[in-house]
């Protein structure tokens, strides 16, 4: 076995889905987060059939299955709410799963923090990675509490604004993807089974799409301009104004908006790191090393493949180096797939009209492309 005592940097999917994934396998972990407590915040997420079958290794997917809403299918619609067609969505994670679930992003992430204490990772809150040396078969970590510690390795995953990928010598950043995007909870009706609506033209919002979460509960997402216009909207009333030539199922979605409803805006940057991810010892995963516009809903998928792969090299018996070398060299074209799609996928929305577009069929591609185990 390659490592016995590991620190992982970073509490969301990736972190959390790494640690569990050592500890099963009789690696001691010890996770740190920056925050100084777990808050029950974010939106919606749609957790394709692949990111399932990694849940299913990691023995949460009943959990999973019991608290989420799954999906077969996706409605494709103009924005008058004419249908334009009912599509399966490709079951990536093998038959025996559902092609997605919708779920609510605190709701997953309680389940895997309740795993991975199940499995004895220690969880220090409040606490970040300030700096790290790496020395031949360890990395000794230096927390921001001024503790020094020997470690086999250091996982880092601190998301995509991540401030020690630099450190590792990565000299990629996050990009401007030239979208935005909206998210929101709010509540459906229950012949909604979630749905996405094309513009008929170019008064309000790039795509307009939503996802149910459970019974009476789903998130919709406004892709949009990534700069939000000085007009004095509050944030409901902007996504309203966004959506204001969507109709048939969006009429509802739009009036259910108001000044309680719970809305993030935010830029949607991306990156990818094809080079090496680590210095030594220090191993960057996830959103730190490639993150993707959300428009195959692939972005924590391929991040929890990295946790489940990861764990399983690093678990071998074998060399270091060279284990990190096999699994690096398994993830990259996988992960490029997804990359090459979503960007090509941002860039027709940015230019509706491009002669040749067809992002059906690049999602349907890149989607089926994962359907064989990474
Ligand atoms: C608009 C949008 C919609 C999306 N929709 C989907 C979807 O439907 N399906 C899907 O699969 N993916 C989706 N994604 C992608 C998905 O959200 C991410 O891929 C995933 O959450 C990344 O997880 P992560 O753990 O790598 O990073 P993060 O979630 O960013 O977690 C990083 C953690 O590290 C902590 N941290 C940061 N710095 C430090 C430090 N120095 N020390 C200690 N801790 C630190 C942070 O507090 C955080 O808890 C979407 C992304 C966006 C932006």
């Amino acid at each position: 076995m390659s490592v016995r005592n590991v620190l992982i940097v970073g509490g969301g999917f990736t972190g959390l889905t790494t640690a569990i994934a050592l500890a099963r396998r009789d690696v001691k972990v010890t996770l740190v987060e920056k925050a100084q407590a777990w808050a029950r915040v974010g939106h919606g997420l749609t957790i394709q059939g692949n990111a399932l079958r990694v849940f299913k290794e990691i023995g949460v997917i009943d959990e999973v299955l019991a608290t989420g809403h799954p999906e077969n299918a996706v409605t494709l619609f103009w924005a008058d709410g004419r249908v334009m067609a009912k599509m399966p969505t490709p079951r990536t994670g093998g038959d025996d799963l559902p092609a997605t679930v919708g779920m609510l992003r605190p709701d997953l992430h309680e389940i895997l923090l309740r795993a991975a204490e199940r499995h004895g990772v220690e969880i220090r809150l409040g606490l970040e990675l300030a700096d790290f040396e790496t020395q031949g078969d360890t990395a000794v970590s230096v927390l921001s509490d001024g503790t020094r510690e020997t470690w086999d390795a250091i996982v880092v995953a601190d998301g995509i604004k991540s401030q020690n990928r630099p450190k590792l010598g990565i000299t990629e950043d996050r990009a401007p993807s030239g979208l935005g995007i909206w998210r929101a909870v709010t509540s459906r009706t229950p012949e909604m089974i979630g749905g996405i609506a094309y513009p008929l033209d170019d008064s309000g919002a790039f795509k307009v799409g939503y996802t149910p979460v459970s019974e009476d509960q789903c998130y919709i997402f406004v892709l949009c301009s990534p700069v939000r216009p000085d007009n004095g909207l509050e944030g409901w009333q902007e996504v309203q104004r966004l959506m204001a030539n969507y109709h048939g199922e969006f009429d509802h979605l739009r009036e259910s908006l108001g000044p309680d409803t719970f809305l993030n805006f935010q830029e949607i940057e991306w990156i990818f790191v094809e080079g090496p991810w680590n210095k030594g010892r220090v191993v960057a995963l996830g959103e730190a090393v490639h993150a993707v516009p959300p428009l195959i809903a692939q972005g924590a998928a391929q991040c929890v493949e990295d946790a489940l792969l990861f764990a399983e090299y690093m678990t071998q018996d074998g060399d270091f180096d060279e284990q990190l070398a096999a699994f690096h060299a398994r993830r990259i074209p996988r992960i490029k797939g997804v990359v090459d799609a979503s960007l090509q996928l941002a860039e027709w929305e940015l230019h509706p009209g491009t002669p040749d577009a067809d992002p059906g069929r690049v999602m349907a591609q890149a989607l089926m492309a994962l359907v064989p185990a990474p």
